[in-house]
Formats: C-alpha cells, structure tokens, sequence
C-alpha cells in the first residue's frame, strides 16, 4: 500500500470512540477530554553508525490518557512509524487498560526505522539514545514502554538499563524484560496466550466446539506464533499462517513447531517444507472459520474484505481492520469479529503482574501467571460479551463503552 492509500489508525480509532459515546450519550465536555492527548512527544535520535558515519531517526512517545493510572504501552521499530500511528495505538491502550481494569493509562512508542538496515550495536545505540531523549517522562509510576512491532526483549533490557543509569535501579520502568532482568514468567507468550483464552471463552459461550474449526493465521512473529501453539491446543487446525514474503497452506494442518524452528533458523518461513505458497491476499480470503490477523494495522481494508470468508475475526493485531474494511466484514451480520482491545490484551495484563512483582521484588511462577490472566480474560470478555448481547450491539462497541465509562469516571473524579 502506498503512502497516500494508508488509513489513518487515529481516525479509525476515533470513529471507534465516536460510536460508542454516541450510544452512551457521553456529554461533549467528557468527549473531548478523552480524545484528546495528554502529551506528545517527537524527538530526533542522532547516533554514529558503524562505519563512523551520522545516521539520523525520528522517535515519538504519546501520553494518551492516565487518569487511571501510570501511561502504557509499547514501543515500535517500523519504517512506517509516525505521529498519526503512534497517537492511534496510544488511543487503544487506553481503551485496553481500561477494558481489562489494570491500574494503567494508554501510551505507545515509536521509531521511524527499518531494524533490517541497522547491526545490533546500531539498534542498541539508537535505543540508548531514544530513552536518553523521552526518559524524563517515563518512569514506573509515569510511563512504562514495553514491546511491541520489531522490539523484544533485549531492547527491553538495553531501556531498562539506559533508565537506570540515569534514575537508579527502576525494573518497574519498563515491561517485557528478559527473565534474568526482572522480566515475568509468560510475557514473551502472553498476548498469544491471551487471545486464545478470549477466543475460548466466547466459543463456550457460542457453543462452538474449536475441534471442528479450522484457523489462517496472518503474521507469524510474536504474537501468531504462539496464537498459533494455544489456539492448536484447543484442537482448531492451522492451515495457513504468513510472514513478510509470503503465506504458506496446508488443508491438513501445518506443523507449528516446524514453522517456528524453521523461522528461527533461516529468519524466514520461506523454504518450510510440507507447505504450498500462497499470497497474503490468498490467505486472508481462505475458507476457514477463523482468520486470526497478527501482523500490522490496515490488513483488512476495503479493496480485501469482501474476500473473506471467515467467520470469526479474532483481531490479536492493534487496529487490523480499517473502518471501510471492518463495515464490509460485518454487513450481513454473519461474521463475529472479536476486537483488538479485548483479543490482544493479554500482552499488556501479563506486563502488569511484570510491574507489580518489580515493584514488590516477588516473583511469580508461571503457573501463577497463566491463572491470573485467565481470570482478568475471561472476566473481561464475559462483560463485553453480557453488554453486547443485553444492547444488541458489536463486541467492539461494547468493549468501547465498558472502557470509555472506566475512563470517563476517572476523569470526573480527578476534576480539571
Ligand atoms: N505492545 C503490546 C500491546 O500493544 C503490549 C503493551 C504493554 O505490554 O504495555 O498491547
């Protein structure tokens, strides 16, 4: 997709919020308040690259909302980064925090960056340099980044280090930290995990059996990989999953743990044997029950959603369907889409418990962490579930309200 043809993930968020305060009737004082960012922040990151040469990049933080806690939210490497993207996602932060009812308010990160063009000393430099510029408005009760697109956990780690180094030992100051730095048990899987949990509890609810139910997984780094483990593990049939050159069929099954040893050792699903190669745009518009997108925002636009076939949605990317796209997707009524704010949550709630055992120095075991992002999961989706059904209305929507009113009250609270 061109420049010109990208929707705006601000605007697809803001047409979101709109429906959903309409609905409720959320006076226009509160409206604005809560669409409205807290601060933004554009700085440039000059560092040497290895060759002794001058590389300039552009970072961005936005603070959307912390009336009901510290501002979260992870931080981005793409080359498509900007303002617009960044303030979107740290709108979807806002309304997931909420969702899930964690202490915490909406932020996200960004750099303007193609990580294939830098080395390893390069993107640690230009990390240090990232956090040297925005890292008097974070902290672990102001901001706390944690990963997201192109980001894990050693970059994790290089930030937590980089704080520190400036602010004193602070583990609580950044999420999805590597184990032997303060990170949780079941972060790395959790927004994976998470998802699939949101899946099986509406598929109980639905009175769906997931063992008769195929799945096309689009993305298959962090998060579709293991959406991929966890949703197999309820007995669903992978038959297509995609990276960034390609997307792989097979009607019978794909061997999942193949596909991630082989991506580990290649850095690539291209050559993955027992696997016919299909487009994305194939992929997308497969027959299968569920399309589970993982991947960037803007997947399903207009010119692709009267393609699919799906009929569940399972959105465990931020903003995967544009506004265009989502309307097709749901216009004869017949496809349930399960939306980001409620499908990819599980990340952000494990970096939670993260935050809460840096901040007590206890630790959890994993099993802990699993049984405690069961709770906050299902209870979440059961409340969005409930709301939708009781005012005959889309989960998104009901999701929306359930964290536009969290939020709104908070504000009331607070005062101006
Ligand atoms: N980047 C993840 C998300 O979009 C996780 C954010 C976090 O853990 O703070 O939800």
């Amino acid at each position: 997709m061109s420049q010109d043809e990208r929707v705006s993930v601000f605007e697809t968020a803001a047409a979101q919020f709109d429906r959903a305060a309409e609905l409720i009737g959320l006076d226009d004082e509160t409206q604005l308040l809560l669409k409205t960012p807290f601060r933004e922040m554009k700085v440039e990151l000059p560092i040497r690259r290895d060759d002794g040469s001058l590389g300039v990049w552009q970072g961005y933080r936005v603070q959307f909302n912390g009336s009901r806690g510290p501002f979260k939210g992870g931080i981005r490497y793409h080359h498509d980064v900007d303002m617009d993207e960044v303030r979107g996602l740290s709108t979807l932060m806002a309304w997931k925090t909420a969702l899930v009812d964690i202490p915490f308010g909406g932020g996200k990160g960004g750099i303007t960056v193609n990580v294939k063009e830098l080395s390893v000393y390069e993107l640690e430099r230009l990390t240090r340099k990232f956090i040297a510029r925005i890292g008097h408005i974070l902290g672990p009760y102001r901001d706390v980044p944690a990963p997201d697109v192109n980001t894990n956990a050693q970059v994790m780690a290089w930030i937590f280090d980089e704080y520190s180094s400036r602010h004193g030992y602070a583990p609580a100051c950044v999420t999805g930290k590597p184990l032997a730095m303060g990170g949780s048990p079941g972060r790395e899987a959790a927004t994976g995990r998470g998802a699939v949990m949101v899946f099986e509890e509406v598929a109980k609810r639905e009175g769906w059996d997931p063992k008769t139910m195929t799945v096309a997984i689009q993305g298959f780094g962090n998060v579709g990989s293991f959406a991929a483990r966890f949703i197999m593990e309820l007995g669903v049939k992978v038959v297509a999953i995609s990276g960034s050159r390609g997307a792989y069929f097979n009607g019978d099954g794909i061997d999942i743990e193949a596909a991630v040893a082989h991506r580990k050792e290649t850095g690539t699903l291209e050559g993955l044997g027992g696997v016919e190669q299909i487009t994305n745009e194939e992929l997308l518009a497969l027959d299968v029950d569920i399309l589970l997108p993982a991947a960037l925002g803007g997947a399903i636009h207009a010119g692709n959603a009267p393609n699919v076939k799906a009929r569940v949605i399972l959105e465990a990317a931020n903003a995967p369907a544009t506004e265009e796209g989502e309307n097709i997707l749901v216009e004869g009524g017949n496809v349930m889409l399960i939306p980001d704010v409620l499908a990819s949550s599980g990340g952000v709630t494990v970096s939670y418990f993260e935050w809460v055992q840096n901040i007590q120095q206890f630790g959890w075991d994993e099993g802990r962490v699993n049984n405690e992002l069961g709770k906050i999961m299902s209870r979440a989706t059961s409340e969005v579930y409930e709301l939708a059904e009781e005012k005959q209305m889309s989960l998104r929507t009901a999701a929306f309200i359930l964290a536009i009113e969290r939020i709104a009250e908070a504000e009331r609270l607070r005062g101006l």
